[in-house]
């Protein structure tokens, strides 16, 4: 009674992120992944860091990996979309009016994307937010958002597609042909749902997602590739990952020789970075403003807003320098706003996220059994790894180990996922030989036992491939069946950890209760397949077990239904622009048809005032009168 619960995946399984098998010792692993063109063409691939508060894209190309600029010049662009009166803004257009429209601008969506509405996180965020966020069917969060005079609601999975959609473009303007084909990262600590939920948001954009790889994984790689001359032997690797909303440790070892890349273990928080950082400024300013004009800033959104985008500029001021001020004309009830902020102070709000982070860092040594003194290279990733406190904290725990600073903190991660991509794409250059990644899962799998009690079969940090059993008994007199649900989490609580599926064990023989032992067996093979065993002990009686997945993914008729409605949204804005082009066409027209009026008048009046003029001059005139009605090449 076995049955294989494919894991939902990308490429067969990104979940437990797998063996990435290269050339050499895996060669058709990476031969069927080529991905070709109907000319039998290699198609760019990118790779996509879908970060919670900024989006980077890189490609493969030149023989390196080249960060694309977006169209705004940037390399990394705000995973934020607002909707306007007439029209959807994407990255740096939709953060620039986050102020003046906070209702209608939504950001974090990788805080949301494959959560219940009524996850505590969840429930706490909302509290945040500017945008109104309500309960969907099946317990899914919905944002709602006002545009073009209509309410709209949309999934998490919609507006990261719009974000994911905007990294395309910038990629297809960039390299000047469409791309489909792409590698997105995750962070490690994400679950299977929030996976899901991020490959879905690709497919909606129109991606061919190969792979959702982990993004401290995908900074290893960019570190692997960049220093491999420099690798002798077996160094083990901490990246450090703090961005905007996520946090990660990652241990992994990398060895020249075997050129193997071993995933070690993996710790963090889905629900620390910049933006709590952000938060607690933005607390302490409000509690000040409370304070000395006796009015509650919170009711003011606009002012929330403004406030937000003021503190974490000043958050970003304050990595380099030890004091910086907030000031902010008629921030509320035309009262103007001006505080000073110290390093100190910054440090002070927030030293208990900067001490979470280095206690997860110890408890991922210890998940790794590893010593510190034994970590080689501390790679920085995430832009808040910038904060002076967070770097000094880090290399006080390392004994003033200097910390790898080569990688680009920002960049890493997209970097990384390029590489992943060329690589699924079939390139067989010298630099990606050899190279072999080895994974474990995340999160511990396991049963739900009487009690709500969680029963783990496999524990986090396990590499992959592995496989375990648990031996349970029946918990009432005269059981016929047994319902075995599996979840996957940390949480002693089998309701507090994230359920993914059930199945129902029947015909067990009457008996009292405790005596018909049934084993459970879980196996994760290398493409992360998730089977499930059951067996009755007494009997030997396996049956055809299915699992019934109730994660809450999108189905197939609704990720098509997103996929067209992303495609009229992308028309509409289409249309918008054109729109825009078109009547400021016709305004430059009106002002030059007014330049002509005027130049007649002028040359006009010049002919009565200069009836004596000579050849050349007047052929100058009319040359000049000319050029005026000449369109303009
Ligand atoms: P990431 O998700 O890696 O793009 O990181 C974005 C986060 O890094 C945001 O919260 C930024 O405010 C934060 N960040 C970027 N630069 C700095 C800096 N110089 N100092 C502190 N935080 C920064």
């Amino acid at each position: 009674m076995i049955v294989g619960v494919k894991l939902p995946t990308s490429f067969g399984t990104p979940f437990f992120n797998v063996i990435y098998a290269f050339l050499g010792r895996h060669d058709c692993f990476i031969l069927n992944l080529t991905v070709m063109d109907g000319r039998g063409k290699n198609t760019p691939a990118i790779g996509i860091d879908l970060g919670t508060t900024y989006s980077c894209v890189a490609v493969w190309k030149h023989n390196r990996v080249e960060i694309i600029p977006n169209d705004q010049g940037n390399r990394t662009t705000p995973s934020c979309v607002a909707f306007a009166d007439d029209e959807r803004l994407i990255g740096d257009g939709a953060k620039n009016q986050a102020a003046m429209n906070p209702a209608n601008t939504i950001f974090d969506t990788k805080r949301l994307i494959g959560r219940r509405f009524s996850d505590s996180e969840v429930q706490e965020d909302m509290k945040l937010w500017p945008f109104k966020v309500i309960e969907g069917s099946a317990d899914t969060p919905k944002i709602v958002v006002s545009y073009k005079g209509e309410e709209k609601e949309f999934l998490a999975e919609e507006i990261s597609s719009m974000i994911l959609g905007k990294m395309k473009e910038t990629a297809e303007a960039y390299l000047g042909t469409p791309v489909k084909n792409s590698v997105v990262t995750v962070p490690a600590y994400f679950n299977d749902s929030q996976r899901q939920a991020t490959k879905d948001a690709g497919t909606i954009a129109g991606l061919n997602v190969m792979r959702i790889i982990n993004e401290p994984t995908a900074a290893a790689i960019a570190y692997g590739l960049d220093n491999k001359p420099n690798i002798t032997g077996k160094i083990n690797v901490l990246v450090f990952d703090l961005g905007g909303g996520t946090f990660d440790v990652s241990l992994l070892t990398m060895s020249e020789e075997g050129g193997t890349l071993q995933v070690k273990a993996v710790a963090g928080d889905t629900h620390l970075g910049g933006e709590d950082f952000d938060n607690r400024m933005v607390d302490h300013c409000v509690l000040e403003f409370k304070r000395k004009w006796k009015k509650n800033l919170t009711e003011n959104k606009r002012a929330l807003g403004r406030l937000r985008s003021a503190c974490e500029k000043a958050k970003r001021i304050l990595s380099c320098m030890t004091q910086t001020s907030i000031e902010l004309d008629a921030l509320h009830d035309g009262i103007d706003f001006s505080m000073k902020f110290t390093r100190a102070k910054f440090d002070e709000l927030n030293i208990s996220s900067f001490n979470k982070c280095i206690e997860t860092v110890n408890a991922c040594l210890i998940d790794a059994k590893m010593e510190k003194s034994s970590v080689d290279e501390v790679i920085l990733v995430g832009g808040s790894t910038r904060i002076p406190k967070v770097q000094s904290l880090l290399q006080q725990l390392f004994d003033r180990k200097e910390l790898c600073k080569n990688l680009n903190p920002d960049e890493a991660v997209a970097h990384g996922a390029a590489i992943m991509a060329e690589k699924f794409s079939g390139n067989r250059n010298k630099s990606f030989q050899d190279f072999l990644l080895l994974d474990v899962n995340p999160l511990s799998l396991g049963v739900g036992i009487k009690g709500d009690l969680f029963s783990v079969v496999i524990p986090r940090n396990t590499p992959i491939p592995t496989k375990n059993s648990k031996v349970y008994v029946t918990c009432i007199d005269n059981q016929s069946q047994a319902c075995i649900k599996v979840y996957q989490g940390e949480r002693p609580r089998s309701s507090d950890n994230h359920f993914l599926g059930k199945f129902t064990v029947s015909g067990i023989p009457h008996a009292p209760k405790g005596a018909i032992e049934f084993n459970v067996g879980f196996e994760l093979d290398v493409n992360g397949i998730f089977t499930v065993t059951s067996e009755i002990l007494s009997t030997g009686k396996k049956e055809k077990l299915t699992i019934v997945n109730e994660n809450g993914r999108l189905r197939k008729e609704e990720i098509e239904k997103m996929v067209e409605d992303a495609e009229k949204f992308k028309q509409e804005d289409q249309e918008y622009k054109k729109r825009i082009d078109a009547f400021n066409a016709l305004e430059d027209c009106i002002y030059n048809m007014k330049k002509m009026e005027q130049a007649v008048a002028d040359v006009s009046k010049w002919m009565e005032d200069n009836q004596g003029a000579s050849v050349d001059e007047i052929e100058g005139m009319k040359e000049h009168l000319e050029s005026l009605c000449m369109p303009k090449i």
